[in-house]
């Protein structure tokens, strides 16, 4: 119990919910509801059903043999990227619009910067018939033109923001103006473990499928339930608080969060938030995030568009503090060359996040009998114009 939320939702100092007074009532709706809803039988039969005939799950854990005999170690591929969207991101918006429509909501917002969550949410509202509204900075939808066609084949508006820096903190302003503003009819679907309480814990136990599958299948190949090493990319950190939620008390289970570098921790050009960033506010929850002297938010930078966040959820904060959880970051470089390492050795084009996690590989020294477990948190599809630039193909 040790690392889950408590009852303010808390995880040590980090996490609660700060947050304008016109906000209360929705986010107060949502805390006193979402447990009993999310425990009912009903919801649960629904939210499976789904993550089986919908998002494909469960997700194999494939065993990696030629990058296994590579790094004399083994190696198991968590492989989200397999999911319906090309990650993990759809087990949040299909847990999160099964509570909106029993909560009787009839319009979705949400924000996205890379258009990924975006584009998750746009096709969970269109499996259900729910209107769709996706507020995303004026520079992301230049930069992420292919996303925001899918969010609108999908039948969602997506709202431009065009104050500050025109990215994902501004567009984030945007979706809780208009939550403040239709406080009745609107569910706002958050992408990753941030945001106020009970967000972080809402979106940790809709990825925790991840482990408990992890944990069956893992036992079905080794005969034990339990990795030597659970290893995730952090942006805000869902995917890796959905790989980690079943180990959190397992101290025995290494956890590794590898977070962007950028083009080095001290370049001015990073978003190594546990390493840079001090304690502050962002999006509703008391967080380490990346800040100026004055508490002016950083601009963030990697070549990941989903990495690229100034903070991390509460859950992280904490798994830091408490160091529970060991940070690594990774630069481009090393993530990129990762990547392509995965492609020629397994056939498999990871997502440029999940290059990040597979980075580790080359950083860190493995025991040949030790069981280490990768999230493949994303397909590579999106970033192959990234691909194409950086390795001039
Ligand atoms: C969005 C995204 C991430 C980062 O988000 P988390 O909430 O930290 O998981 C990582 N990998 C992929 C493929 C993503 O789309």
């Amino acid at each position: 119990m040790k690392y889950q939320v408590n009852e303010n939702g808390f995880y040590g100092e980090f996490g609660g919910a700060f947050i304008p007074e016109m906000l209360y009532p929705n986010v107060e709706e949502l805390r006193k509801q979402y447990l009993d809803i999310i425990a009912t039988a009903e919801f649960q039969k629904e939210f499976h059903q789904l993550l089986k005939d919908y998002v494909g799950r469960p997700t194999p854990l494939y065993f990696a043999e030629r990058l296994s005999a590579k790094y004399n170690t083994k190696i198991y591929l968590k492989r989200e990227d397999l999911c319906h969207t090309g990650a993990h991101k759809i087990n949040n918006t299909i847990g999160q619009i099964l509570l909106a429509k029993r909560l009787r909501k009839t319009r979705i917002i949400a924000e996205t910067g890379a258009g990924q969550h975006g584009v998750a949410t746009a096709t969970v509202c269109a499996l259900m018939g729910l209107k769709c509204i996706v507020y995303m900075g004026e520079i992301d939808i230049q930069r992420q033109a292919p996303n925001v066609a899918r969010m609108k084949m999908l039948g969602a508006e997506v709202r431009p923001a065009t104050s500050g820096s025109k990215t994902l903190k501004d567009a984030t302003n945007e979706a809780i103006r208009d939550w403040i503003n239709n406080p009745i009819d609107t569910f706002y679907i958050i992408g990753s473990v941030v945001g106020p309480h009970p967000y972080p814990d809402m979106v940790a136990k809709f990825q925790s499928i991840i482990s408990e599958e992890i944990k069956k299948q893992l036992h079905e190949k080794e005969g034990k339930e339990n990795p030597d090493y659970v290893i995730a990319c952090v942006g805000g950190g869902s995917n890796a608080a959905g790989a980690f939620y079943h180990f959190l008390d397992e101290e025995k289970v290494n956890l590794i969060a590898v977070e962007a570098a950028g083009k080095g921790i001290h370049s001015g050009e990073s978003a190594a938030t546990s390493v840079l960033g001090k304690i502050g506010i962002i999006h509703g929850s008391k967080t380490l995030l990346m800040q100026s002297e004055d508490g002016q938010i950083t601009e963030p930078y990697s070549i990941s568009a989903g990495l690229d966040y100034p903070g991390v959820g509460p859950l992280h904060a904490h798994l830091h503090d408490t160091k529970r959880a060991e940070f690594i970051a990774i630069t481009d470089d090393d993530a990129m060359a990762a990547g392509l390492n995965l492609c020629k050795t397994e056939g498999i084009i990871p997502a440029i996040e999940s290059s990040h996690a597979l980075a580790v590989l080359d950083q860190k020294k493995f025991k040949k009998d030790d069981i280490v477990v990768i999230n493949l948190s994303g397909r590579g599809d999106k970033d192959l114009n990234t691909y194409i630039n950086y390795f001039e193909l």
